[in-house]
């Protein structure tokens, strides 16, 4: 990695994480920071984590659901991310227009200029979170008890780095609860509970830490101190380079409390907007956390937690 500027001894343990990643072929690099091919060990590991988390809140009794990786614009609209995260967003764009306009955007593409400025917003954006899909779906009273789904998908965030660990198109699986207040709350601390243990049980060295978004601007910055201040995400984080850092988030457990219930329209049988809460696994970093702590020979991984994941 020549053309990388490396600026702290962080930097260059990321760095030489990523050439270890791609060196043993379980990552193959792109031209873009962030999005790899993934090798057939690596499915393997994400399939077996799938399994495992599917069988530990089987519990739950979830609805299954699962979405693409884009979803309608008008529900993009209905969420506040474009206020809150317009930089990690994503917007697909197409041609809409006549043979005229074709022709012209050939003819800027010939002489090397920018061409997009002739495609237009679609009807659809880029899924930066997998719940948001779901939520757009509730709008109404929620069945007596709340709701529970079991959602996998891909999430894109424009945030390109060479830190392995953040890419900017990534699988997620989450359970997502939506129900009263205290429901939403109790939901969040046991199921927090149950997932450091499962990540634990693999191997992990888990701690679980309050946590914030990374909200734009300065408005932002209030968001951040409330969600700290009330403690509405937590997440589990693994220590992936010694005292460099603290550790990188795998998984988060939310409170989102009425911020998409609201948006949506969602209520409970009392007829109150219900509160929302969620678990979210990130696979490729739990896979990759894996892959940091066990080594990049699967066959060399210890025996249990090859039998948790059946490889
Ligand atoms: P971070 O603080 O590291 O940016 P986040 O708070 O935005 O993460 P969440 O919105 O809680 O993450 O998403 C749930 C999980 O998705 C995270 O715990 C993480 O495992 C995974 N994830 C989030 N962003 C990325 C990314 N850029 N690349 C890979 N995985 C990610
Ligand atoms: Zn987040």
């Amino acid at each position: 990695m020549t053309d990388v500027l490396v600026s702290t001894p962080l930097d260059e343990a990321r760095l030489a994480f990523r050439d270890e990643l791609l060196e043993s072929g379980m990552l193959v690099a792109t031209s873009v920071p962030g999005i790899y091919g993934r090798s057939g060990d690596f499915e393997r590991i994400v399939t077996g984590l799938d399994t495992l988390l599917g069988e530990s809140f089987a519990s739950l009794g979830a609805t299954v659901l699962r979405f693409p990786p884009v979803y309608p614009r008008a529900d993009f609209e209905r969420t506040d991310y474009i206020a809150s995260f317009p930089d990690l967003s994503g917007i697909v764009s197409s041609f809409e227009d006549g043979d005229r306009e074709h022709r012209e955007l050939l003819a800027a593409r010939e002489d090397g200029h920018a061409w997009d400025g002739w495609l237009k917003p679609a009807d659809v954006v880029l899924t930066n979170a997998i719940c948001h899909p779901l939520y757009a779906t509730l709008e109404g009273t929620l069945p007596e008890g709340g709701s529970v789904h079991d959602l996998s998908g891909y999430g894109f965030r424009h945030e390109p780095s060479n830190d392995p660990m953040r890419l900017q198109s990534f699988r997620m699986r989450e359970f997502v609860f939506a129900g009263t207040p205290d429901a939403a709350q109790l939901y969040r601390d046991t199921w927090l509970d149950t997932s450091v243990a499962v990540l634990a049980s693999l191997g992990l060295a888990v701690d679980a830490v309050p946590a914030n978004d990374p909200f734009f601007g300065r408005a932002g910055k209030m968001l951040v101190s409330a969600q700290l201040r009330e403690n509405l995400k937590v997440e589990i984080i693994v220590p992936l380079y010694g005292d460099l850092h603290e550790g990188t988030a795998i998984a988060s457990a939310n409170c989102q409390r009425d911020h998409l219930t609201a948006a949506f329209d969602i209520r409970t049988t009392d007829g109150e907007i219900a509160h929302g809460a969620c678990i979210a696994f990130g696979m490729e970093r739990t896979a990759l956390a894996l892959l940091r702590t066990h080594g990049m020979r699967l066959d060399a991984w210890p025996v249990d937690v090859r039998a948790l994941l059946g490889l």
